[in-house]
């Protein structure tokens, strides 16, 4: 067991490296409320399996979560559906971008995993079914409040309503899987739950608190089970980053979970649960100093799963 002090200094070394780093990546810019977002911002936090959670950088700025939401709507809908769910998403990495649609088309409307887009989009419909949007969101806060063990976390409806506006590949992902039968609600009622859970805001020392039950932490099973914990880890490593999920696991050695707002939840399980947040995108899309300073951490710790 490292001391905190170590993993503290750790941490200080690797945000220093990182406010210093030149390359960057790409601010994602489909909507102006992320656009804007500056590229300098930086913060790492370790909830560890003690109960510690130490930080580094801007960790208690808010920011857009987005994709990382698909981790906990995940949770939820294998808590009210268990694997009946996997009768309407794959469990296989789809090697494609987010939000493609080619694949979909050759596989009659299931998607290959519940983290690209469409697979999303049907985890957030199953959980929508029988409900009313409203209700569906307020248990997807309550879920994370609950997880982080704090309420102050929110959805920004400044970012949930230009998604609707640029959102056309997702309603014409849902739209496509209502013709395959695969969708219960409306798509623009799908998509619109589905835009405001992105929209949910956090800070990275929330996130990474909200991942704990995700590491095996002492009581977390109480939230979710940990047969479905070890599950939901097993798609987060091989389809969390999308088509960078391959190069994710051959450098962190961690599940992931990323988000186009520039975060990145990751866990080290029976240790720790990360997070780390830096606007700016690589070319898949994930968070290019996120990954660089998840990966130095796990190098310095010694916490891939792979030894
Ligand atoms: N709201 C984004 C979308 O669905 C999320 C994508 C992401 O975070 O990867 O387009």
């Amino acid at each position: 067991m490292v001391a905190l002090t170590e993993l503290q200094a750790i941490l200080d070394r690797i945000g220093a490296e990182m406010v210093a780093a030149p390359d960057r990546g790409l601010v994602a810019d489909y909507i102006p409320e992320l656009a804007h977002v500056s590229d300098r911002h930086f913060a790492m936090a370790v909830a560890t399996a003690d109960g510690q959670c130490l930080t580094t950088g801007d960790a208690e700025t808010a920011f857009s979560i987005q994709s990382v939401s698909k981790v906990f709507t995940l949770a939820i809908a294998l808590g009210r559906l268990g694997d009946q769910l996997f009768t309407r998403v794959g469990r296989e990495p789809s090697g494609l971008a987010f939000n493609s649609v080619v694949q979909l088309e050759s596989e009659n409307g299931i998607p290959r995993n519940p983290f690209i887009n469409a697979g999303a989009l049907v985890v957030t419909d199953a959980i929508l079914h029988g409900h009313k949007p409203r209700e569906v969101l307020g248990e997807i806060l309550r879920f994370l409040r609950e997880a982080a063990g704090e309420d102050d976390i929110h959805i920004n409806k400044a970012v949930a309503a230009p998604e609707a506006a640029h959102g056309h590949r997702n309603l014409a992902l849902a739209h496509f899987m209502a013709a395959h039968g695969n969708l219960r609600n409306p798509p623009d009622l799908t998509c619109g739950t589905y835009f405001h859970q992105c929209a949910i805001e956090m800070t990275t020392r929330q996130l990474a608190m909200a991942g704990r039950f995700l590491m095996g932490a002492p009581g977390a099973a109480r939230l979710v089970s940990p047969a479905r914990v070890r599950r939901i880890n097993a798609l987060m490593m091989t389809c969390g980053h999308y088509d960078g999920s391959g190069e994710f696991a051959y450098r962190v050695g961690l599940p992931g979970k990323s988000g186009v707002g520039g975060g990145i939840l990751a866990i080290a399980p029976g240790r720790a649960s990360i997070a780390v947040w830096s606007p700016g995108l690589n070319v898949q899309g994930n968070s290019q100093l996120g990954t660089l300073a998840i990966e130095r951490l796990v190098r310095a710790m010694g916490w891939s799963v792979f030894g």
